[in-house]
């Protein structure tokens, strides 16, 4: 089979790519190549991420300007799903709840505080609102506490609680109808994927294909994918697991955590499920597993080969863990799912944010949580925050750590670019249309 564009891999990126190649391009002959029989079946499901549209507003560990970055990204996601339920009313691809970054004791406060005036400014509608506030909106985060113990938050009524395989079934409907021509092999796994002449050769477990331009969106697996060709050699991944504890409604809206500044991953937060708000998620925990997909042993060994087996990424490891925080954070979270003493030790942090929880209220949700694909540096021996995007000869690899979900439409928007370069300009991106329906600023 040949196309003008191969897309390989069936989650929230590559069908956000679909999407935007269909109703803002005219490359009318287009691939997807997804292994499993359905879309969303890894990080994108619900049961996967903690389903948060990801704006860098109450993510402590953002920079302003990656906060800037995240939240034009955001933006779009956003405003395709408000469009699209005032087209087709509620398809149940999203809940609004309110959602708060929740700052406990005096530096917590200090900190949070001191943050607020330039992510206010960025984020209009972030208020700072006291303990008293907090206590209203949120009566079990103050039911229990010490009355000496200084809190404040922000908070925003803008919260989007997100389902991302349901959003990538949206995006491919919506696809197939502007272009019924459009080609998608559902259960075909990529093998290899190589040069041939001017176009590359990807070999399947279902036949071979052809393209003269290809996407990797296969989260983990495009590192794997990228290093056959020569590229991304100096990467290596940590793939950081993350788990989740549920328990009852306690909360009404999403409570965020604070991060401790050296780490590339959400903090620990509460949030109500996307399909049953009587639940509250805790989590997500990081793990560090030898796999590149959760749940999927058979991606052990393809782990060890994206890992890269030379001393560069096992100093790089030493490195990274001979920080005290982080070998201490790495050491607390794989205690998290240890039977017994794994609920006992995260109670702690659950109760950080509801203090007067149960024991019994709290449960390990088992199968729940996928894997993120944190991307070492092994030239600066760091780990990177957020995602990746290597740039080959005509083909692009896209690496999606958290919140990588969130800034599908800002990376379709940004390979839909380059394939217009990589295709010889015989084809055209509607970049202004695309920013006039999508990228309205919230
Ligand atoms: C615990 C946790 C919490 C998270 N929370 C959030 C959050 O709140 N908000 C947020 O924005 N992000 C979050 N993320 C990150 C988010 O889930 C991912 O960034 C996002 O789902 C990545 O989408 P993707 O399409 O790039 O990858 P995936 O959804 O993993 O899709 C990749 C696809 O490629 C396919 N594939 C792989 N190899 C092959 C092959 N050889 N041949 C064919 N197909 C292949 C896979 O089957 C899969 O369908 C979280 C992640 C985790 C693990």
């Amino acid at each position: 089979m040949k196309h003008d564009v191969i897309i390989v891999g069936g989650g929230v990126s590559g069908t956000a790519l679909l999407y935007t190649l269909c109703k803002y391009t005219n490359v009318k002959n287009i691939g997807l190549i997804e292994k499993y029989s359905d879309f969303g079946k890894v990080n994108s499901a619900p049961t996967m991420n903690s389903q948060t549209l990801h704006f860098g507003d109450i993510e402590t560990n953002y920079t302003i300007e990656k906060a800037r970055k995240v939240k034009h990204s955001a933006d779009m996601v956003m405003n395709y799903l408000e469009n699209e339920k005032a087209a087709k009313g509620d398809e149940k691809l999203f809940i609004k709840v309110p959602k708060m970054v929740l700052a406990v004791g005096k530096d917590q406060v200090i900190n949070l505080r001191n943050r607020y005036p330039a992510f206010g400014e960025l984020f209009p509608k972030l208020k700072m609102i006291d303990k008293e506030e907090i206590g209203k909106l949120e009566p079990r985060i103050l039911e229990g506490r010490d009355p000496d113990q200084e809190l404040l938050a922000l908070i925003t009524e803008d919260g989007y609680t997100v389902d991302f395989k349901k959003l990538s079934y949206s995006f491919v409907s919506n696809a197939k109808e502007i272009n019924p021509d459009v080609s998608i092999y559902l259960s075909t796994k990529v093998i290899s994927i190589t040069r041939a002449g001017d176009n590359y050769l990807i070999k399947t477990d279902k036949g071979d294909f052809e393209a003269p331009a290809i996407v990797v969106a296969a989260g983990s697996h495009s590192l794997l994918m990228a290093k056959s060709l020569g590229y991304g050699k100096n990467y290596s991944i940590l793939s950081m697991a993350g788990s989740f504890y549920t328990g009852p409604r306690v909360l009404n809206s999403k409570v965020y955590t604070i991060q401790v500044p050296k780490l590339p991953f959400a903090a620990v937060h509460g949030d109500p499920e996307v399909h049953n708000e009587f639940v509250t998620r805790f989590g997500p925990t990081a793990k560090p597993i030898f796999f590149l997909e959760r749940y999927n042993n058979s991606t052990f060994w393809e782990y060890w080969k994206t890992f890269g087996l030379s001393l560069k990424p096992v100093l790089s490891i030493f490195k990274i863990s001979s920080d005290r925080i982080i070998f201490n954070y790495l050491l607390k979270n794989v205690v998290y799912d240890f039977p017994w003493i794994g609920k006992r030790s995260f109670m702690k942090e659950i109760r950080k944010i509801v203090p007067n929880v149960k024991l019994e209220e709290i449960k390990y949700a088992r199968g729940i949580g996928g894997t993120r694909p944190q991307i070492i540096n092994n030239t600066t021996r760091k780990l990177e925050l957020g995602e990746a995007k290597i740039l080959g000869d005509k083909i692009i690899f896209n690496i999606t750590p958290s919140p990588g979900a969130s800034t599908c439409l800002g990376n379709a928007l940004e390979d839909s670019v380059k394939l217009m370069e990589f295709l010889g300009n015989k084809f055209t991106f509607d970049k202004a249309r695309f920013e006039k329906d999508l990228g309205k600023p919230s």
